[in-house]
């Protein structure tokens, strides 16, 4: 029986400065955030998530909900802009003895609130972080899991390799852009798993492909997989129909849907089987 433990974390919305911009190629950004208020910030699961909370555009002001006996509180005035990003990298001390945050976030264009930021961002600017409200952990009892990411659960496939105990054979379907966009993939990734990796530019359908091509599925091995909500509609009823695999063996997540801002991603990715 495969199992995967959940954590409840406290809530908090931490505000933190961004110390530095990389990019990582012409698709993804990395900005590392610092500041005393990330002290004791946890993220335990492979696919953890925290709410970005980013500055008005044109003002530069960071509004945030605040935490309050009460819960979360929506201030009464200033623009609320958040989306979900994955937690990369948390270092408890970074040099001059401050904790630390990755976040890679894929630029799409320069409309979009999290692209927009990216696009533009430098060391000195506010950003708040809410959450992880939770973690699920790796699962147990797996002798093997299969991961399928697209750019933007990249940071969280990445992630996954991290935190999968050795022993757990691994399987890796990617899709990216173009070769550019590749370049995410590192020795890091390389040297846990072989990577097929799929380029969009190359027509759809593809990933489909790849996953029927991986046949049956044993009862030992978990598949994790998320990316574009509308692709991976069909990815998922192979799993859960055509190889009748229970929903403790599959986690299908949309991270983000072609022509839908800010995808509520606890709506379930088919509505034609909710569970
Ligand atoms: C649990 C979770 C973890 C995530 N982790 C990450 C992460 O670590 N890094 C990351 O970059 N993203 C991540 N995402 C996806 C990210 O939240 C969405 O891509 C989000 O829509 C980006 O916000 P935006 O402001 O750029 O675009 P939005 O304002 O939300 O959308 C504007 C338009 O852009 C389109 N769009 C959104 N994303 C993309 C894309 N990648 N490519 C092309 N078009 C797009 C939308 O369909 C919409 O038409 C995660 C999502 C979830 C649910």
């Amino acid at each position: 029986m495969i199992t995967r433990e959940r954590r409840r974390h406290e809530l908090a919305v931490r505000r933190t400065t961004v110390e530095s911009v990389d990019w990582l190629n012409n698709a993804m950004v990395r900005v590392t955030v610092t500041g005393e208020s990330l002290r004791g910030f946890t993220a335990d699961g492979p696919n953890d998530h925290v709410k970005v909370f980013f500055p008005n555009p044109e003002t530069g002001v960071l509004t945030t909900p605040e935490v309050t006996a009460e819960g979360l509180t929506r201030p009464t005035d200033g623009l609320i802009l958040s989306r979900d990003l994955t937690p990369l990298t948390f270092r408890e001390n970074n040099s001059s003895g401050l904790p630390e945050l990755d976040i890679d976030i894929v630029v799409h264009g320069d409309d979009a609130p999290a692209t927009s930021f990216a696009t533009h961002a430098h060391a000195g600017q506010e950003l708040g972080i809410g959450g992880p409200r939770g973690s699920k952990l790796v699962p147990d009892g797996i002798a093997r899991a299969v991961l399928i990411a697209d750019e933007t659960a990249l940071p969280a496939f990445t992630r996954w390799l991290r935190l999968l105990p050795p022993e757990v054979k691994v399987t890796s379907i990617v899709q990216v852009y173009d070769d550019d966009a590749e370049t995410y993939l590192t020795a890091e990734h390389r040297d846990r798993t072989n990577v097929e990796v799929l380029y969009r530019e190359d027509g759809p359908g593809q990933l489909i492909e790849a996953v029927r091509s991986l046949g049956s599925i044993d009862d030992d091995t978990y598949v994790w997989a998320a990316g574009e909500a509308n692709e991976l509609v069909e990815v998922r009823r192979h799993l859960r129909r055509d190889l009748k695999l229970p929903k403790e063996q599959v986690e299908v997540e949309g991270y983000w849907k072609r022509g839908i801002v800010n995808l509520d991603h606890h709506a379930p990715l088919d509505p034609s089987d909710p569970d």
